[in-house]
């Protein structure tokens, strides 16, 4: 079988899970951040292994993925829609029981008149400058969406991944000014306000990224691992090019291994002479350009080929691949394609 496979420790996913719910109070309800795809590793999967591990509410982009993440999780979760209640999404929330997160006048609009009694929550922009109400538009609506019963105020921190930014302490000054008093259940902490320390938690917290291992979160358990199997290798010549636009030559008697991957299964381009596989501890360099489906790696100096070398694994986590190709490890995650084999590691069941 020649597919790259992309293994998934939903064990990792949980003990990530209860470490993030430990790191708040015991009142503190932590969620579970499921958007796109459970970046990139397979919604139904995850959230059956969140729930599993004590996981009641999850947070998705947009109310189609909340349709998807209900048919996983049947009824009872609570899961609430950042994207709020756009045109179109009315009877899709109400079928399967979503909880949007308004973000606008016009969305509060349009839920009230549309279905009145249906939970829903208020997003509040505190200084991100991307989603919510901002200050004023809220104090000029609140008494009136107070009235209507919010189920959550919840804001988002843009920079709580660097604890010395400035902006955190504005943004919590902020999020103080805009709910307190309500008392109503709020949300301003993802994996990086988690880390920032108790003042950031409120009632709930909004973990995404740790849960699946990477950065902020340092002491992630590793969750996924991606291993390319060899289908090919050959003796290049000295002098020899590799690969599309013959980007590398090779300087002296080169074994090259082929394997399959490339940038269609969402192996970033930019890894091209540049990213190294491992062949259990040993590193192998990317020689030539990642293409569609193949990237070329010298293993001139290994003693036997194996069967697969990994791109993600124990040797080399998500944040050091996303580093070498100039990202970040959310945009390598969210970029794993369908095409590969998922295939999800679990002890327990
Ligand atoms: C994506 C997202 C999260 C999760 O953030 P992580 O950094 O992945 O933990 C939480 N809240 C909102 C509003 C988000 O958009």
């Amino acid at each position: 079988m020649a597919t790259a496979i992309l293994t998934v420790d939903l064990d990792a996913l949980s003990t990530n899970w209860r470490a993030l719910d430990r790191a708040s109070a015991s009142g503190v309800q932590t969620a579970g951040v499921v958007k796109a795809d459970a970046y990139g590793l397979g919604l139904g999967p995850v959230v059956t292994a969140l729930a599993t591990a004590g996981a009641r509410r999850f947070f998705v982009a947009a109310t189609e993925e909340g349709v998807q993440a209900r048919a996983a999780l049947g009824t009872g979760p609570q899961i609430n829609i950042l994207s709020g209640h756009m045109h179109g999404d009315t009877a899709s929330l109400r079928d399967h029981d979503l909880t949007p997160m308004l973000n606008s006048l016009d969305q509060v609009t349009r839920h009230l008149e549309s279905l009145p009694g249906h939970a829903f929550g208020v997003q509040l922009d505190t200084g991100m400058n991307r989603l919510g109400m901002e200050e004023q538009e809220w104090e000029a609506v609140a008494p009136f969406v107070l009235d209507a019963g919010p189920e959550l105020l919840m804001s988002h921190l843009a920079c709580a991944d660097d604890p010395d930014h400035a902006l955190n302490e504005v943004q919590l000054a902020n999020f103080h000014a805009m709910t307190d008093g309500t008392g109503l259940p709020r949300s301003l902490a993802a994996t990086g306000g988690i880390l920032l320390g108790p003042k950031y938690h409120f009632d709930l917290t909004r973990p995404g990224i740790g849960l699946y291992g990477c950065k902020p979160y340092e002491g992630a358990a590793r969750v996924v691992g991606l291993s390319l199997p060899v289908i090919q290798t050959r003796m290049v010549a000295a002098g020899e090019p590799v690969g599309y636009a013959c980007t590398w030559t090779a300087e002296k008697p080169t074994l090259i291994a082929t394997v399959q991957g490339g940038y269609a299964d969402g192996i970033l381009r930019t890894l091209s002479n540049r990213a190294l596989l491992w062949a259990g501890e040993v590193p192998c360099p990317v020689v030539g350009r990642v293409s569609m489906d193949l990237i070329t790696v010298d293993v001139s100096h290994l003693a036997t080929i194996p069967d697969a070398l990994d791109l993600l694994g124990p040797m080399q986590s998500v944040d050091q691949l996303a580093d070498t190709a100039g990202t970040i490890g959310y945009e390598v995650l969210t970029r794993l394609a369908p095409r590969l084999n998922r295939r999800y590691l679990e002890s327990r069941r």
